[in-house]
This record gives structure tokens, sequence and C-alpha cells, in this order.
């Protein structure tokens, strides 16, 4: 939506038309799209952003507060639709992180995924994630959420960000 609000300096504001050109966005609805992390826990971890340049939960207003959940259960969706029918191209976004690394986290995270390799098995269920806050592993001030397939039970706990506080 082009009256929403933009940061130039939010990376999250700016990826939105980069990963369009480059057909990286695993969903979309008017006000919020959906990628695979850049900074992968697990495979297929993948991010659900709002468009607009939104901080926090009290900011979301209708509709985008619908928006955003709107995009929520289709990424959950597109997402199982990948890993089951080709999960290859999850393995080839990793591939690609060595070679154009949005940050230096990224290169020693796609190297895990490619490490382990695809799952042999199809996700045996999904969690939801939000970091609230820089100490809750918040790195992005702009409201987003993160889509971890599970494969073997592991719990969110151990794929949420890792901090030493
Ligand atoms: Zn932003």
């Amino acid at each position: 939506m082009e009256f929403y609000n933009q940061e130039s300096n939010c990376v999250f504001c700016t990826s939105y038309a980069l990963y369009k050109a480059q057909q990286k966005i695993l969903y979309e609805n008017e006000g919020a799209y959906a990628f695979l992390s850049y900074k992968p826990s697990n495979f297929g971890h993948s991010m659900i952003v709002v468009k607009p340049h939104i901080i926090s939960l009290r900011e979301l207003q209708s509709p985008a507060v619908n928006l955003f959940f709107n995009a929520i259960e289709n990424t959950y969706y597109a997402l199982k639709k990948i890993i089951t029918e080709s999960p290859q191209k999850i393995m080839n976004f990793y591939q690609n992180l060595l070679i154009d690394p949005p940050e230096q986290e990224s290169v020693e995270c796609a190297q895990l995924q490619i490490k382990k390799g695809v799952p042999l098995t199809s996700p045996k269920g999904f969690n939801w994630g939000m970091n609230y806050g820089y100490k809750a592993g918040q790195r992005v001030a702009h409201l987003h959420i993160h889509l971890f397939p599970r494969y073997n039970g592991l719990g969110i706990a151990t794929a949420m960000r890792k901090h030493l506080n």
C-alpha cells in the first residue's frame, strides 16, 4: 500500500522491493509479506513482516491487524507446501546465502542447514515466535513474527535467538 510509512534505514522496509524482484516472497497481501529467514535457525525458518514501518503491536490497527494474521496463517500453508513439494528451493536459498550473505551470521546459519541437509521427514508441527524487545532477541525494530517448522520434537525455546544475558 503506497500510503504506508516506510523507513529508508530499516531492513524490513527496504527488503520488500528487493525480495519481490528476486522472487523471494513466500506469501504477501496488502498489509504483510513473508520470506525465508536469512539467518535460519532450522530448515524453512521464515518471517512474516508487516508492510508499514510499525514497531509495536499497539500501532497495528484494523485492517492491518487482520492482514497480518491472514499472512501468518497463509505463510504457514505456503511454507508447508514448499517444504513438502520442493525443499530443494529452500536448500538453493541457503546455498545463495553463502555467495551473497546479507549478514555475516547468515553464513554460519546457512552452512549449518546445508550440513544438516533436507529433513528426512515432513514437518510434524510449527511454532510461531515473536521476539519483543532487544533482550528478547529482537534485532529489527519493525513488527515481525518468526515461523519455525518442527521435524523431531524441538521446542520453541531452543530455536529462538540465543542470548548471553
Ligand atoms: Zn521498517
